[in-house]
C-alpha cells in the first residue's frame, strides 16, 4: 500500500472514531442527565418527608441531600461530555486548533472575495463612510460640535456659530 493510502486510511480511522466517541458521549450525557433529574426529585421529596420532630430527621435529611448533590454532580458531568462531544463530532478527521484555523481562513477568503466584487463607486462610498465615522469621532472627542442651523463644525471654545451666529452651547 502507498503512504498516500495509508495517510487516508488512518486519518478515516481517526476520523471514524472520533465520530463513535462523539456519539458515546452525548449518549452518555443524556443517561447522566436522566439519573442525576430522578436522584435531585427523590433526594428533595426524601428531605422533605420527614419532619425535625421525627428521631431518624437527621439521617433521613442527610441521606436526601446526599441524593440531591449526587444528582447535580451527574448533571455538571453530563454537561461536561456534551462539550466534549460536540467538539469531538464538529472537528471529525482534524484537530480542533486545525478546524478552527481552516474556518478562519475560509472566513477571510470570503471577505476578500467579496470585496474583489465591489465597483469603484462602492469602495468610494465605504471609503467617504469610514472618514465621516473617523471626523465624528475626533469632533467628539475635541468638543467640537456641528452648528443645528447651518452644519458647520463650531470649535470646543466657541458659544455661538461663527458662520450664522445661532447659539450652539
Ligand atoms: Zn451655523
Amino acid at each position: 500500500m502507498q503512504t498516500k493510502e495509508l495517510q487516508s486510511n488512518n486519518k478515516n480511522k481517526a476520523s471514524g472514531g472520533k465520530i463513535a466517541g462523539g456519539t458515546i458521549l452525548l449518549i452518555v450525557a443524556a443517561v447522566l442527565v436522566i439519573v442525576g433529574i430522578i436522584l435531585i426529585s427523590k433526594g428533595t421529596a426524601l428531605k422533605n418527608s420527614v419532619s425535625m420532630s421525627d428521631p431518624d430527621w437527621f439521617d433521613i435529611s442527610s441521606k436526601g441531600s446526599g441524593m440531591t448533590f449526587g444528582g447535580i454532580a451527574l448533571c455538571f458531568g453530563a454537561v461536561f461530555c456534551v462539550v466534549v462531544g460536540i467538539v469531538l463530532l464538529s472537528t471529525r478527521g482534524k484537530s480542533f486548533s486545525q478546524a478552527v484555523i481552516d474556518n478562519a481562513k475560509a472566513t477571510i477568503e470570503k471577505a476578500n472575495n467579496e470585496a474583489r466584487q465591489l465597483t469603484e463607486e462602492e469602495r468610494k462610498a465605504i471609503s467617504e463612510k469610514m472618514h465621516a465615522t473617523n471626523r465624528h469621532m475626533s469632533n467628539y472627542f475635541a468638543g467640537v460640535v456641528e452648528c443645528k442651523n447651518c452644519g458647520h463644525e463650531v470649535g470646543p471654545h466657541d458659544k455661538k456659530c461663527k458662520y450664522c451666529g445661532t447659539r450652539v452651547r
